[in-house]
């Protein structure tokens, strides 16, 4: 079995906030080739988060290109590339002109909080209160339906085209797979269920756009282009790739990025996690074939639908706005340290958080307390304070929000989980993932191939052709190679620092905007 399919190899598209890449995955999982390239990040107001959604095509299309080049130099041969899956940022939305396949207006990026007024009038509004029920998602500036609102009043070219009959709408996976199709002239217009779980607009049960949801965002369905909702593996909807080395070669998965890394983390049995630490931090928790709405402040999402005779498996979700971003933001903005890499060094030259908490709540604060209003809070300082402890307090914002998270599972579960799989860019620091075990008082367990986003694409896309028939065959396949950290003995101190975490978030509500 295993030798029928030695010269198969899967690529995946990763269209993330950070970066975009192209890996191309063997038959066991392993990335043989690869190519990253940066996002251009933009933040023209505060609180404002784009990206040009034509700039995030060009560098897919280049990561292809340079990867497929590298699997050329090794020796390949491009035909030995069966399929290509997506995996994609979330809740980002893109609007674009249905009849000349151009946007509208730059993507609007997940962690934006410029909807926040238009949050705060939409919460009043009649029939608020049965949105979670229906989609799973609280009313907050997360969604993409918000994003959405906000383009359609604001932007005159969102407007007109709406009016006009003639707007297409679309999440990241949406876009990218209607452009690489050749765009208008394919006019391949699809997404899976794990990123329409995102928008506020499709119904969690039947997976179907729901007419309650649409009309409360009052949206008229013959004035929009909404995406065909079709499964996460699917060898017809998702087309082919138009242009480049790979042109003709099938796109055959795709699933939103943090879905993804749950299916690369093989967390295909319910009262499986995994937390993504990445630009944001997602912990997801799968609750089996049926959505479970949380009543502690976590999402109800879809985890993944491989289609066919399968059911799809749902998640609950806790989800952290600023994680890796914050680490960028001590690079980037206060110069502590050159690159995020650095991060762990400059934490480790002082013992502790010397008092000090920092709650990163730059795009208000998400799971479980959904304050919209909050604000970055630094929370502690003395005149002893030095970078190291604003270092390890940055850090540290994302162990204790994710302390809380498991907090609300294990309320809305019943049960306490045993272990955390990790993955995303600042799982690559130790000293992060030992922290995050003395908090949360359970092993953390680390893959050493940690591009699981990557591979849950590749696994959908497998899966669909044939390359994969059963989970089983997949379950040991990210299995070897993996650290353990255990939690250290729960101490006095780890105790008082989650209070001063609690009484810290507390003092981030309330910025008048
Ligand atoms: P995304 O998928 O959201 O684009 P990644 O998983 O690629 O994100 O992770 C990138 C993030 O991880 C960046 O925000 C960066 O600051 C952070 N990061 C990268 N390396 C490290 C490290 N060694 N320690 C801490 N944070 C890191």
């Amino acid at each position: 079995e295993q030798a029928r399919h030695h010269h198969w190899f899967i690529g995946s598209i990763d269209c993330g906030t950070t970066s975009s890449r192209f890996l191309i995955f063997n038959g066991e999982g392993v990335p043989v080739a690869g190519h990253q390239i940066e996002t251009t990040n933009m933040y023209p107001h505060s609180g404002w988060h784009e990206h040009d959604p034509i700039e995030m095509v060009e560098r897919v299309q280049e990561c292809i290109d340079k990867a497929t080049n590298t699997f050329i130099e090794q020796g390949h041969i491009k035909s030995e590339i069966k399929a290509v899956g997506v995996t994609n940022q979330r809740e980002t939305t893109i609007c674009w002109d249905t009849n000349t396949g151009e946007p509208l207006y730059n993507a609007i990026v997940w962690p934006d909080t410029r909807t926040s007024a238009l949050v705060r009038d939409l919460k009043k509004k009649e029939g608020a209160d049965e949105l979670l029920q229906l989609c799973g998602l609280p009313l907050s500036t997360y969604p993409s339906s918000v994003k959405f609102l906000w383009m359609y009043e604001n932007i005159e070219a969102v407007k007109n085209a709406y009016d006009e009959g003639r707007l297409s709408f679309g999440t990241v996976d949406t876009w990218l797979i209607y452009k690489l199709n050749g765009g208008k002239d394919a006019n391949i217009h699809v997404t899976d269920p794990t990123n329409a779980s995102r928008t506020m607009f499709m119904n969690l049960h039947t997976l179907q756009y729901d007419n309650k949801l649409l009309d409360f965002f009052g949206i008229k369905r013959s004035q929009i282009k909404l995406p065909k909702i079709v499964p996460s593996s699917d060898v017809e909807a998702y087309g082919a790739l138009a242009s480049g080395p790979l042109s003709g070669v099938k796109i055959t998965g795709c699933l939103g990025d943090q879905s993804s890394a749950l299916v690369g983390q093989c967390g295909f049995q319910p009262g499986q996690a995994k937390n993504t630490y990445g630009t944001g931090c997602f912990l997801l928790y799968n609750v089996g074939d049926e959505p479970v709405i949380s009543k502690h402040g976590l999402l109800a999402t879809v985890a993944y639908d491989f289609g066919g005779d399968r059911k799809p498996i749902y998640a609950l979700e806790g989800s952290i706005a600023v994680a890796g971003s914050g680490v960028k933001f001590l690079v980037n903005n206060m110069g502590f340290i050159k690159e995020p890499s650095k991060i762990t060094e400059l934490a480790e030259t002082v013992p502790d958080n010397g008092g000090v908490v920092f709650v990163t709540a730059f795009s208000g604060l998400f799971a479980p307390y959904w304050i919209d209003d909050a604000k970055g809070t630094l929370f502690g300082l003395t005149q002893h304070t030095q970078t190291g402890h604003i270092a390890r307090a940055t850090l540290e914002a994302t162990c204790y929000q994710t302390k809380a998270i498991l907090d609300a599972m294990e309320q809305d579960s019943g049960h306490k989980l045993r272990s955390l799989a990790v993955d995303g860019g600042m799982s690559d620091s130790d000293l992060t993932m030992q922290t995050q075990a003395n908090i949360t008082g359970i092993p953390i367990d680390r893959p050493t191939m940690r591009e699981t986003t990557s591979l849950g694409a590749a696994i959908a896309a497998g899966f669909a052709i044939g390359v994969w028939k059963q989970f089983d065959e997949l379950s040991d396949m990210s299995r070897d190679g993996r650290t353990i950290f255990q939690p250290a003995k729960m101490n006095k101190k780890t105790k008082t620092m989650f209070k001063k975490w609690e009484q810290a978030v507390e003092m981030s509500r309330g910025w008048v905007n």
